[in-house]
């Protein structure tokens, strides 16, 4: 009978396998019978969310049997504000995945080229071959974008561009002059999905103006989240930018209250968090610190991330190393693949977090090698 049903699914879905989410605490800890396992999987804040949002949520709380506010005034008014646009140019998603989501239905048609860098975030690859469209992979250049090689795999086929900055699972982000070019080398026709998940850990010099291509009213939409620097990522809200008549396109594919009103009022309230947010920023700066010369003491390397992630190759299989941390209690992304077999991609946590991932790194990758 399963046979059956699969025979009905879209062909699409052939050859598409679950995205693999970073394991949650409690079922490792359940699986192991431990206590205390820390998660460095899913490049969450590790402080946790904004104490101005836990307060707001308690607050909404008492409001959950109303239906959310279908078009996020209040949320859309304060981000419009901050970011110097209209209203008009923001939608909201149910985290930016949601938005992503959106972005394929809305655009992409079985037969359109997409351009991918080699490696990136795994969802926009899924989501293209989920619409039959073919993946033109661009390898990374120094492990970030190659924008150069990826503007010319650029034909008239090409429908979409994602551009991760920083880009997941290297932490590098481009320089914004090459954004700039890249910009200005692709034909108008084609959509850049510029997604900015990170882009509150970034040095100010090292963050382009891409609202700018938005204010332009070129086709592109640049990408931003509550789930990692503000620390909301279980409450599931995001944004888009891009230019009004884009806007109101996903407008009508999104569903009546993707974004609940507990997100709503969160991210509202974090959005107004300075002290949270310039807190977060310095213990990542100062965990990235630690976690860079432990590696380098242990002759482990990783590309110069400007995120909150580490991809670190410890130059032996990934996943069992990987594997061998969570039978201790450490939770770390292994990434597999052609290119990334024997790297694992690790959050920067808080303190007493990473000194017990090195001191577990050491033990694992200091003991015999696993049998796999
Ligand atoms: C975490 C992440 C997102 C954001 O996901 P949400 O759905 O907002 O939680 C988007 N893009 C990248 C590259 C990410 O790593």
């Amino acid at each position: 009978m399963t046979r059956q049903i699969e025979d009905l699914a879209s062909p699409y879905l052939q050859g598409l396998t679950p995205y693999i989410p970073g394991k949650p605490i409690r079922e490792v800890e359940r699986e192991l019978g431990i206590a205390g396992a820390i998660k460095l999987a899913s490049n969450e804040n590790p402080l946790g969310p904004s104490p101005l949002a836990l307060r707001a949520l308690r607050d909404a709380l008492t409001e959950s049997h109303r239906y959310p506010d279908g078009g996020g005034y209040y949320l859309k008014q304060a981000l419009a504000r901050r970011l110097e646009l209209t209203p008009d140019h923001l939608i909201l998603g149910n985290g930016c995945n949601e938005l992503l989501e959106l972005m394929a239905r809305c655009f992409l048609l079985p037969g359109d080229e997409v351009v991918i860098a080699d490696p990136a975030f795994i969802i926009y690859g899924m989501l293209a071959h989920l619409q039959g469209c073919t993946t033109v992979r661009v390898p990374l250049k120094a492990w970030t974008h190659d924008l150069e090689a990826m503007a010319k795999a650029v034909t008239p086929k090409t429908k979409m561009v994602f551009i991760g900055n920083p880009n997941n699972p290297t932490g590098t982000a481009v320089e914004p002059t090459e954004l700039t070019a890249f910009m200005d080398a692709i034909p108008d026709d084609v959509i850049a999905v510029i997604d900015e998940a990170y882009i509150e850990y970034v040095p100010t010099e090292m963050v382009p103006d891409s609202l700018r291509f938005v204010r332009e009213g070129r086709p592109v939409i640049v990408l931003r989240t509550f789930s990692k620097i503000y620390g909301l990522a279980g409450v599931r809200v995001g944004y888009g930018m891009a230019p009004p008549p884009m806007v109101e396109l996903l407008e009508r594919v999104r569903a009546p209250f993707n974004v609940n009103a507990l997100a709503q009022c969160a991210a509202l309230a974090a959005l107004g968090d300075e002290a949270h947010l310039s807190n977060s920023r310095s213990v990542n700066e100062q965990g990235k610190a630690y976690l860079l010369e432990e590696l380098h003491r242990l002759g482990l390397e990783c590309p110069p991330s400007v995120a909150n992630f580490l991809l670190v190759d410890l130059q032996q299989d990934g996943q069992a190393v990987a594997d061998a941390l969570l039978r201790i209690g450490v939770i770390v992304r292994p990434l597999g693949g052609a290119t990334l077999k024997t790297h694992i991609r690790v959050t920067i946590g808080t303190p007493p977090e990473n000194k017990r991932f090195i001191e577990a790194l050491k033990a694992v990758i200091q003991s015999e090698p696993s049998p796999r």
